[in-house]
């Protein structure tokens, strides 16, 4: 008899979902393997900010993950924007260039409702996304489309919820524990791991193994191979425990590589954030009100479109535009009419500030010269009309060599602010291949028995940029159903 019925490798959210369906399906003796101790557990999904982005039919599919949204949102429900699946396939597509695996992305979007109820079912208990998901305007809550509600106190909460709710599966946990290598047999089949943990190497069979321990995020060699410069030297939004253990295993044993292996997830964050995620600030180190800023890096040039979108389908590439940049750096420059739009988490910063727009930009460490140029001539291009955060308004420059295609204004209101952001790497795109039963496929295009893979590091659904929200559902949606393939063989 093996050790094990299932063992899953990892123990943020894919890894969790992972484990509690497989203890439903069936599977009696269910074990996580953690490489990170206790304080450090859950990945990056402790860092997260648990935001879902959904398919829904109507504001009222909502109500029963978040029954008690009116009382914190009066108005939540008529406030929300329906969702429908195929708006999601239309922003996957936008976003990803159309490469996104059709096969992959249908298995997401048509299970996300369905995942997402059951994960509130198990006990994940959520509210609104106000933070990320919506913008206060007006006297008007805005809730972006698709990504509308979170799990209560984000990826800090999500995480504790999900290790409350497997000890209530009665799954296993070890922690200091990692997967080092999968064990096969004749057939090559997947039989089990080797794990170093506190007392050594010791071999651990299973009737199957789950793959969710996440990308090569954190890996710097692996960055520098796969995506080249500067992406070693990058600061990392979240754990450092994802080095890419998980793609080296599978590929030990035969699996095929799937999806963009130049192609990350990163988002603009503070020049000063920490080199790895901080536990306590999580994903406060974002600054992604950029869309109503104007941005100049070190040599004092615009280098982007600020407002091409809304900022929930830009930022997942606005940190590699960032990155690349002289230094690696930019500045993202608001007026006073604009202050009071910024999220919540740029109050973990400490801007400059200054009274006159020549005065701010005489502060700042790049090519003042060049920079107020450049903001004369932004300003000179700017065509007018009527502000309005809450919709892509048009409010366009015309001529530049980078126009702002929407929520251009010009910087004109006292006190004006700068913040400096650089580009922190969220996860990579590149995985492994799954079946639609998220069984890990090998080279020549056949399931490798025994194995499973969910969440990071599945490869194939997300290419150049990513909508967010989906990082958590695609996690749950694919270790739901690799916790149900592994229980019942
Ligand atoms: C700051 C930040 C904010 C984010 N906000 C959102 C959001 O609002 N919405 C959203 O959808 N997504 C968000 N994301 C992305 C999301 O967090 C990830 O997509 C998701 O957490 C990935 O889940 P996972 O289970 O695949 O990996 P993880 O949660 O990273 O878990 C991987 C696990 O594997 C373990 N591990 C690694 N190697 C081994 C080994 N050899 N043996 C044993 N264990 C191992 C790790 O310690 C960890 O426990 C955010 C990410 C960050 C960093």
């Amino acid at each position: 008899m093996s050790d094990y019925d299932v063992i899953v490798v990892g123990a943020g959210n894919a890894a969790c979902a992972a484990a509690v369906s497989a203890r439903q399906s069936g599977a009696k003796r269910v074990l996580i393997l953690e490489k990170a101790p206790v304080e450090l557990r859950g990945g990056n999904t402790h860092y997260s900010g648990a935001a879902f982005r959904i398919a829904f039919n109507s504001a009222e599919d909502l109500r029963p993950l978040v029954p008690d949204a009116e009382k914190h949102e009066p108005g939540f429900f008529e406030n929300v924007v329906p969702y429908p699946a195929d708006q999601f396939w239309a922003d996957l597509r936008k976003v990803t260039e159309n490469r996104t695996d059709p096969r992959l992305a249908a298995i997401m979007i048509d299970n996300s409702y369905s995942t997402v109820r059951w994960m509130k079912e198990v006990g994940i208990q959520m509210e609104p996304a106000v933070m990320l998901g919506a913008i206060k305007y007006g006297g008007k809550t805005k809730f972006l489309s698709g990504t509308v509600i979170r799990a209560v106190d984000e990826g800090v909460g999500l995480s504790r919820m999900w290790f409350d709710i497997a000890a209530r599966h009665g799954v296993e946990i070890r922690y200091e524990t990692r997967a080092t290598h999968l064990l096969q047999g004749k057939s090559g089949a997947v039989t089990g791991v080797q794990i170093h943990g506190p007392q050594g190497l010791e071999d651990l069979s299973a009737r199957a193994v789950v793959l969710g321990c996440g990308s090569f995020e954190s890996n710097p060699e692996w960055r520098a191979r796969y995506l080249g410069r500067p992406w070693d030297i990058a600061k990392v939004r979240g754990t450092s425990f994802n080095t890419g253990d998980g793609l080296r295993m599978a590929f030990e044993v035969g699996a095929v590589s799937h999806g963009q292996y130049s192609g990350l997830h990163s988002t603009p964050i503070d020049a000063a954030a920490p080199p790895f995620g901080d536990r306590k600030l999580t994903d406060k180190t974002n600054r992604l009100t950029y869309p109503f800023s104007v941005m100049v890096n070190n040599r004092g040039l615009r280098f982007a479109d600020e407002g091409e979108d809304i900022n929930m389908l830009t930022y997942a590439k606005m940190g590699q535009i960032v990155l690349s940049q002289p230094g690696g750096v930019g500045y993202q420059l608001f007026d006073s009419k604009v202050i009071s739009l910024l999220e919540p988490r740029y109050a973990t910063a400490k801007p400059y500030q200054a009274d006159t727009l020549e005065a701010l930009i005489r502060q700042l460490p790049i090519d003042q010269n060049q920079a107020l140029a450049t903001l004369t001539e932004y300003h000179a291009a700017l065509k007018g009309g009527t502000f309005d955060p809450l919709v892509k308004d048009g409010l366009r420059t015309q001529g530049l060599a980078i126009d702002k295609t929407n929520w251009a204004q010009p910087l004109d209101t006292p006190p004006f602010y700068a913040y400096p952001v650089t580009g922190g790497v969220t996860f990579t795109f590149g995985g492994v291949l799954v079946s639609d039963d998220a069984q890990v496929m090998d080279v020549a295009y056949r399931p490798i028995g025994g194995l499973y893979a969910c969440g990071e590091a599945v490869g194939g659904l997300f290419h150049y940029n990513y909508p967010g929200g989906s990082g958590l559902v695609s996690g749950a949606v694919f270790g739901r159903i690799a916790g149900r393939s592994a229980a019942r063989g």
